[in-house]
């Protein structure tokens, strides 16, 4: 006997009904036994024109979970509805607007508005907002210099609140080992800190969050080895030349995130 063909599709959701779906645990193979999903964009890489293609009705049951709030969760809803014998409306979003359905108290204006400007947990100072036509640089020529970079010109150090006082250090700590006070650069209290050798842009995240930058960011601008750079920054602070031996992990430390692309590169291994 030929197998089920069931379908998964969320609209304007929060992704819940899918988690409830998943809610079935290892029943799901019972499931699997006797159909196949041939749409679920949630968990499988099957594009909208995979489906187009598919028979009309030839998809038995699609479980269509969320609201209808844009052109494209109404034309998926069509497809769909086209489609599939039988199409459930999953969940309260699908079947009443729930949530999603609030945003009818607003024009698409506002809703932007809040979105986008408003809303507390937004960050977006430059007001950027999803645009509906784009111009492709590299079709039209407008490509910058080769060389160019679109990389944030500053080290994470100038974007750091913490204050950088007169830096002479005499022995390395762990974070766990100071006091901190929240303000005073982490250099200045022992604690090894990549900001002077990364490059910024990360609004110094990890700083405002009382942790020491551990270089993500890569080179600094105008640094060409990351590694080296923070080497010899702590090389002309540090009192003795024994405190170099109380870093625990060198490479781990200076070169977490670019030692393939640094003067050392490698281990020379031979066999
Ligand atoms: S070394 Fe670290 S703590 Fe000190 S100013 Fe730079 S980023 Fe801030
Ligand atoms: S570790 Fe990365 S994100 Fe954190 S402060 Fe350094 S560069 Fe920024």
């Amino acid at each position: 006997m030929d197998k089920l063909k069931l379908a998964f599709y969320w609209a304007a959701s929060c992704g819940g009904c899918e988690i409830a779906v998943l809610d079935i645990n290892e029943k799901i193979l019972d499931v699997v036994a006797k159909a196949d999903i041939v749409f679920w964009p949630v968990a499988m890489d099957i594009k909208y024109k995979d489906v187009e293609k598919m028979p009309d009705k030839g998809i038995d049951v699609c479980f269509f979970n969320g609201a209808i709030r844009n052109s494209e969760n109404e034309e998926m809803a069509k497809l769909l509805r086209r489609k599939s014998k039988v199409l459930v409306a999953f969940g309260s979003c699908a079947c009443d607007g729930d949530v999603v359905g609030l945003g009818n108290l607003w024009n698409r204006e506002k809703i932007f508005e809040r979105v986008y400007f408003e809303t507390p947990s937004t960050k977006n100072s430059m007001n950027v907002t999803p645009q509906v036509r784009y111009q492709e640089a590299i079709l039209s020529g407008k490509l910058p210099p080769k060389g160019s970079s679109f990389l944030f010109n500053k080290a994470v150090c100038d974007e750091c609140p913490r204050e950088k006082k007169d830096r002479k250090i005499s022995s390395i700590k762990r974070i766990y080992e100071i006091n901190d006070d929240f303000k005073t650069c982490f250099i200045d209290q022992g604690v090894i800190c990549m900001g002077p050798a990364t490059r910024g842009g990360c609004g110094a995240q990890c700083l405002n969050a009382n942790i020491p930058c551990t270089g993500c960011g890569g080179p600094a601008p105008r640094v060409s080895d990351q590694g080296a750079a923070m080497i010899s920054a702590l090389a002309s602070i540090i009192t003795d030349e024994k405190v170099i031996d109380q870093i625990v992990d060198p490479i781990g430390t200076f070169y977490k995130y670019s030692l393939a692309r640094s003067i050392l590169r490698r281990r020379v291994m031979h066999e």
